[in-house]
This record gives structure tokens, C-alpha cells and sequence, in this order.
């Protein structure tokens, strides 16, 4: 068994708030929002970050493709953001490749 904790949720292995699939992608909401939504859209497919994502463009394309799903499913007119914490200095805590959609509320930049 993969000790990857997002591996366990694309297996179902472990159920998270799954909002949104494909047959690439699954977007689930955080444990720990930081606004209003906050959803992680990750590739089906273990890589580590976003960097290593780059080497699969139809999973780049659906990741970003659901999370804009997501966004206009929230009702997020005003606008969202989409991150991928990418290594330490990011903060990145979770080394399974994973776009944050944040929305629903003003945000400010830079960010922290
Ligand atoms: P990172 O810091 O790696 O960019 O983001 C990891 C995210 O995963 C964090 O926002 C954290 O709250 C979220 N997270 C960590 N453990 C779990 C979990 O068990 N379930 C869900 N839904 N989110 C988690
Ligand atoms: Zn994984």
C-alpha cells in the first residue's frame, strides 16, 4: 500500500469531501481551508510537484481545466486563486502534486 496520503484518496482507500472528477484529475476540499473554498485538484497520477506535473501536459491541462470547474460550480464570480506550493520554501507539506482553488473572499498579494 502507498504511503502517498493523496495516492489513498484517488484509490478511495481514504474518502476525502471529493467535490469534482475526471478521468485524470480529483478535486477535493481541504481539511484546512484558508478561505471560504479552498480545494486541492490533483492528477490521478503520483508525481511529487508541480514541476514534475510539466512532463504530463494533458494532466497539467486537466488539473487547471477542472479546477476552473470547480471555481464557476462555487459561484467564485469575483475572482480565485489557483497555487501550487512547490517545495520548501513555498511551504509545500504534501509531495503529491496538488493545485490550490482559492476563492470567496478578497485576498491579498504578495502573499506571506
Ligand atoms: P501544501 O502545503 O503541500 O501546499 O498543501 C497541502 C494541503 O493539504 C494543506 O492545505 C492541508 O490542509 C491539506 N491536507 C493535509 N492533510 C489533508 C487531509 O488529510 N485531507 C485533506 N482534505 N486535506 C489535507
Ligand atoms: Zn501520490
Amino acid at each position: 500500500m502507498t504511503d502517498c496520503l493523496f495516492c489513498r484518496f484517488v484509490s478511495r482507500d481514504l474518502e476525502p469531501a471529493v467535490v469534482a472528477e475526471t478521468d485524470l484529475s480529483l478535486a477535493f476540499r481541504d481539511i484546512n481551508p484558508q478561505a471560504p473554498t479552498h480545494v486541492l485538484v490533483i492528477p490521478k497520477r503520483h508525481v511529487a510537484t508541480g514541476r514534475e506535473l510539466a512532463a504530463y501536459p494533458l494532466e497539467v491541462a486537466d488539473v487547471v481545466a477542472l479546477a476552473g470547474t470547480v471555481a464557476e460550480a462555487e459561484g467564485l464570480v469575483d475572482g480565485y486563486r489557483m497555487v501550487f506550493n512547490t517545495g520548501g520554501d513555498a511551504g509545500q507539506t504534501v509531495f503529491h502534486a496538488h493545485l490550490h482553488l482559492l476563492g470567496g473572499r478578497a485576498m491579498t498579494w504578495p502573499p506571506g
